[in-house]
């Protein structure tokens, strides 16, 4: 039997009544999950009113009392994780230790929502002239929106609304068309903890959704995580429809391995940031450089990455996951058959069996030396579990290669030197940086913060700057007159 996967409008699982629907299929069996809608231009319309009618009243409620709903909505998220990671690892393909993960690090979010309140404190100077005093508030914006990727179905959307609703603010998630079952539990266990009908509602499609969503004059605030074009053209049409944007981008991020690095775990991280989650994560390393002789490492690493092998999520030899779509094998194949023409292949994963699973979107690990800055390899995202690996003769000459790539999301380095961890830290322009930490996600009391293309807008996901985004600021200056006292016009702008 087809499911249809529903909409999720006015705090209700609704039917869709589109005619367009798109199969949302099992990466490692190509079996059909659902049919997810694309939404209609009328149900895009009915979510955004019942979005506006609810932030009437929500934002009206004490933050206190929306940080309890976020308490009552982590428990809710703790008490169903293995069931979100079950969903998720089917539909992303991803392993089920990876979607627990992946559900956890969206859960720690909705903790820091929890505790907004703090953060959504104005500030206040006496005596601004004499008598006078000013002081501001933040207050919430209105209708917001999110438009989120495959590679996290639990943790992005979680960024998003849980932040977005503790400032006061209601929220339409379009969650990603590939794996979208994951979004609709979310938004179920947020009614369960006792959300308003209308603080959150799920349209389901593809661009033209978010199309309709982004020139909407009701929408205040358009959140965005994906690749860069579509970031780009989000930026550009969310902003030129003068709304608030904030839209995280592709990658492409680099390990600088130093000689005197310690060299198990730095080829360990290596492997795991590259190949975990078949390298569909944003924050996975895709190119090693080698400092000096460390690039005499390169074998040991071949053989590291080679022995792990991808597989069924609800398997535990699974070292991964299938690519999320036959059309995203393609292209990553393609680009490791340029790679083999531009630079040496040591390990290359194109023709990857999984036993059992003849239809899976399987890609084994591949690795390439002798990169040249030039390659196609090299210039492009490729987000599948590939590794490429350049060779060169300082930690200057690192950084400065970091630095002229056009992406900024995160770097790491492997050293024992403090000095040359301190250079990197200091001089590298890279939004996320790990010092012997291969994938350094910030926890999410601190912001995420991508740089160059990998961010266009200028306040970031989470922590205090996710609060600025998601609200304005007020700013008051106030006296009280006495009666008794005298009365002159001032003619300046001048308190006096
Ligand atoms: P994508 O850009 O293809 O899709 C992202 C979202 O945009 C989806 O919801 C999709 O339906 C929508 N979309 C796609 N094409 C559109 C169009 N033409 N107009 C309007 N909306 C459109 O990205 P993806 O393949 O789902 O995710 C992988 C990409 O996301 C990678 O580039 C990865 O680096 C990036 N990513 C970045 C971060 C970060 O924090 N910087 C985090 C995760 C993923």
């Amino acid at each position: 039997m087809t499911i249809h996967l529903p909409l999720f409008i006015n705090g209700e699982l609704v039917k869709s009544s589109s005619s367009k629907n798109i199969e949302v299929l099992n990466p490692a069996t190509q079996e059909i999950l659902c049919h997810v809608p694309c939404a209609t231009e009328n149900e895009i319309e009915v979510s955004v009113q019942s979005a506006l009618h609810a932030f009437e009243q929500w934002k009206e409620t004490p933050p206190p009392e929306r940080s309890r709903l976020m308490m009552r909505y982590q428990a809710l998220l703790k008490e169903h994780q293995e069931e979100l990671a079950e969903i998720l690892s089917q539909e992303n393909g991803k392993t089920l230790e990876d979607a627990r993960g992946d559900v956890w690090r969206g859960i720690e979010v909705v903790e820091q929502a929890a505790n907004i309140t703090p953060l959504l404190m104005g500030e206040t100077v006496e005596n601004v002239a004499r008598g006078i005093d000013a002081y501001s508030y933040t207050q919430a914006l209105g209708v917001c929106t999110g438009i989120t990727p495959f590679n996290f179905p639990a943790m992005i959307p979680l960024w998003m609304f849980p932040m977005a609703i503790a400032c006061g603010n209601t929220f339409i998630l379009k969650p990603s068309e590939q794996d979208p079952m994951t979004a609709n539990r979310l938004a179920e266990l947020f009614s369960e903890a006792g959300a308003p009908p209308g603080l959150l509602q799920i349209i389901h499609g593809e661009k033209e959704q978010v199309d309709a969503l982004l020139v909407h004059p009701d929408i205040k605030a358009v959140s965005f995580v994906g690749s860069v074009p579509v970031g780009q053209y989000i930026y550009k049409t969310g902003t030129d429809n003068l709304k608030r944007v904030q839209a995280f981008a592709g990658a492409k991020n680099h390990m600088v391995v130093m000689p005197d690095a310690n060299k198990s775990k730095t080829i360990d991280g290596l492997v795991g940031s590259a190949v975990g989650a078949a390298g569909q994560r944003c924050m996975a390393i895709s190119v090693a450089i080698f400092v000096g002789d460390s690039s005499e490492w390169i074998n040991e690493l071949k053989e590291k990455m080679a022995v792990v092998k991808p597989g069924p999520w609800d398997s535990e030899s699974s070292g991964y996951g299938p690519i999320i779509s036959h059309a995203a094998k393609e292209r990553i194949l393609d680009l490791i058959k340029i790679g083999r023409e531009e630079a040496t292949c040591l390990l290359d994963g194109s023709d990857c069996e999984v036993e059992g699973y003849p239809d899976g979107n399987w890609i084994g690990p591949t690795l390439f030396a002798d990169v040249k800055t030039e390659s196609t390899i090299y210039k492009t995202e490729i987000f599948g579990p590939v590794l490429i690996c350049m060779s060169v003769d300082s930690i200057e000459e690192a950084i400065q290669l970091i630095n002229d790539n056009p992406f900024g999301n995160g770097t790491s380095i492997f050293t024992s030197s403090g000095h040359s961890a301190r250079k990197f830290r200091h001089e590298i322009q890279v939004g996320q940086v790990g010092i012997n930490v291969p994938i350094p996600v910030p926890l999410p009391f601190f912001s995420f913060t991508g740089w160059k293309q990998s961010f266009y807008g200028d306040l970031h996901a989470y922590g205090k700057q996710a609060v600025r985004f998601y609200t304005e600021t007020k700013t008051v200056t106030e006296r009280w007159f006495d009666d008794e006292e005298s009365s002159e016009t001032n003619l300046t702008i001048d308190l006096k």
